[in-house]
């Protein structure tokens, strides 16, 4: 029976690590670091995430705002919205909550954000360092899955991932952080995506899988070998009249074939999303950081 990678307990003791290290930072820097959340239009799923994301800055004693943004405004006034966010120096992290609405070019607005100050990790510059295995910011959910396989001590050197999925945010940046020569890393990586030709043929080689698509079920128990990770990123409301709520969240995979043949398995929810939350907390830090070195270091 699979053991269950337990996001919801490590990131507990990530921000927990966190506010710990902010009690520090705050007497260096005289203020907590502060992050800035664009929210454009009225997607309602990006209101829950972005107050989630607020409120977990507060609980470790970060500032954050939300900047709202009228679903009609133009890509210029956004640009600018956001450069107005750069110069200010008491602002250390900024992201633009994704989906946009679809009249706004997402590559030029998530590039308009200072590298510095892209705790994301989606400026094209960090996506370069990160292929280029320099120091930058990495994108939350597979910095988090990273933080996820050192907690439960999940070797990845020499073993065969299978990522399925190979968005910009998710899937693409796994591959290419578990391709690169570090640990976690060290691994031989196939990326998958939806013009893969039968996908079980190659999840059935997986050592570890990293699935990232938003298809319920889309893995199950007959396209694994035995002792397999299974690490699910997928999130989707499924109808579900017995809930209060009337709906369920459901991963790409599908647990029930899965947990007698996989050896760890994320559970949904509460595998990898507190993961990603956690890391989005670890790089405000880490800019908030970097900006206090930079004060310091010019002061002397
Ligand atoms: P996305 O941008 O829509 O990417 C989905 C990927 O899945 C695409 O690369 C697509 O391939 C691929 N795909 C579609 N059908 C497939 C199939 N049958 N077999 C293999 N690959 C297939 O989505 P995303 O932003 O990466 O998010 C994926 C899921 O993760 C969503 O459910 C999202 O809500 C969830 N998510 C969760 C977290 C978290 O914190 N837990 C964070 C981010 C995302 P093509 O490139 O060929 O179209």
């Amino acid at each position: 029976m699979a053991k269950l990678l337990d996001g919801k307990k490590v990131s507990t003791k990530i921000k927990h690590d966190i506010q710990e290290k902010i009690h520090g930072l705050d007497n260096l820097a005289q203020r907590a670091p502060h992050l800035s959340v664009v929210q454009v239009g009225l997607d309602p799923a990006s209101e829950i995430y972005v107050s989630a994301k607020i409120r977990d800055c507060e609980e470790v004693g970060m500032v954050a705002d939300r900047i709202r943004l009228a679903p009609s405004i133009s890509e210029e006034e956004v640009i600018s919205k956001i450069e107005g966010l750069n110069r200010d120096e008491d602002i250390d992290g900024v992201i633009v909550q994704l989906p946009l609405p679809p009249h706004l070019s997402k590559n030029r607005i998530l590039n308009a954000i200072s590298p510095e100050k892209d705790v994301d990790g989606l400026h094209s510059l960090n996506f370069g360092k990160l292929g280029t295995h320099m120091q930058g910011f990495i994108p939350a959910t597979p910095l988090g899955i990273l933080e996820l396989f050192k907690a439960y001590q999940i070797e990845t050197k020499g073993q065969h991932v299978v990522v399925v999925g190979r968005s910009h945010l998710v899937g693409l940046a796994m591959s290419i952080l578990l391709s690169r020569g570090d640990n976690p890393g060290d691994a031989t990586v196939t990326l998958t995506h939806r013009y893969t030709r039968n996908l079980g043929r190659h999840t059935q080689t997986a050592d570890i899988i990293v699935t990232a698509v938003g298809k319920p079920g889309l893995i199950t128990g007959d396209m694994v070998k035995e002792g397999v990770v299974v690490v699910d990123v997928g999130i989707v409301r499924v109808s579900d009249k017995s809930r209060p709520s009337g709906y369920v969240l459901r991963g790409d995979a599908d647990f029930e074939s899965l947990q007698s043949k996989a050896s760890y398995i994320t559970p949904v929810p509460g595998g990898v999303g507190p993961m990603t939350r956690a890391a989005l907390l670890q790089n405000t830090l880490q800019a908030a950081e970097q900006g206090v070195y930079k004060t310091n270091s010019s002061d002397a």
